[in-house]
């Protein structure tokens, strides 16, 4: 997709930490890390939301978050992953992907 920047980092046309990669998922770490665990994992190809992925992608892109949680450290302590989904689920990069944070103890509820 033209303008999307992590379709960008995926055709490396910009920069991104990458942690993982295979042929469907890319996994890098976020720019703005909200925790000292806090990556991104993607699928390769551009779909805008949680709302339009199909079971399959679903299942193996929580579980590649999941194994990656656990070789970044947080396999013992936990983390938390989180799906971001339109304008209320607060979404500002229309490219699905699963934020892994983790790292420190984290506040419940969102605001
Ligand atoms: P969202 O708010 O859509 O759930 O999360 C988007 C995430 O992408 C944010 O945590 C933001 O820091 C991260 N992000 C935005 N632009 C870039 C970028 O160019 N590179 C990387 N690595 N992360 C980005
Ligand atoms: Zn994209």
């Amino acid at each position: 997709m033209g303008d999307c920047i992590f379709c960008s980092i995926v055709a490396g046309k910009i920069p991104g930490k990458k942690i993982y990669e295979d042929d469907e998922l890319l996994a890098f770490q976020d720019v703005n890390p909200q925790a000292p665990v806090h990556f991104l994992v993607i699928p390769k190809t551009h779909i805008p939301t949680i709302m339009e992925a199909e079971a399959g992608l679903l299942g193996k892109l929580l579980f590649k978050a999941r194994e990656l949680a656990v070789l970044e450290g947080c396999g013992e302590r936990g983390c938390r992953f989180v799906i971001n989904c339109k304008e209320d689920g607060g979404q500002t990069v229309d490219h699905l992907h699963v934020h892994v944070l983790g790292g420190r103890s984290l506040a419940w509820p969102p605001g």
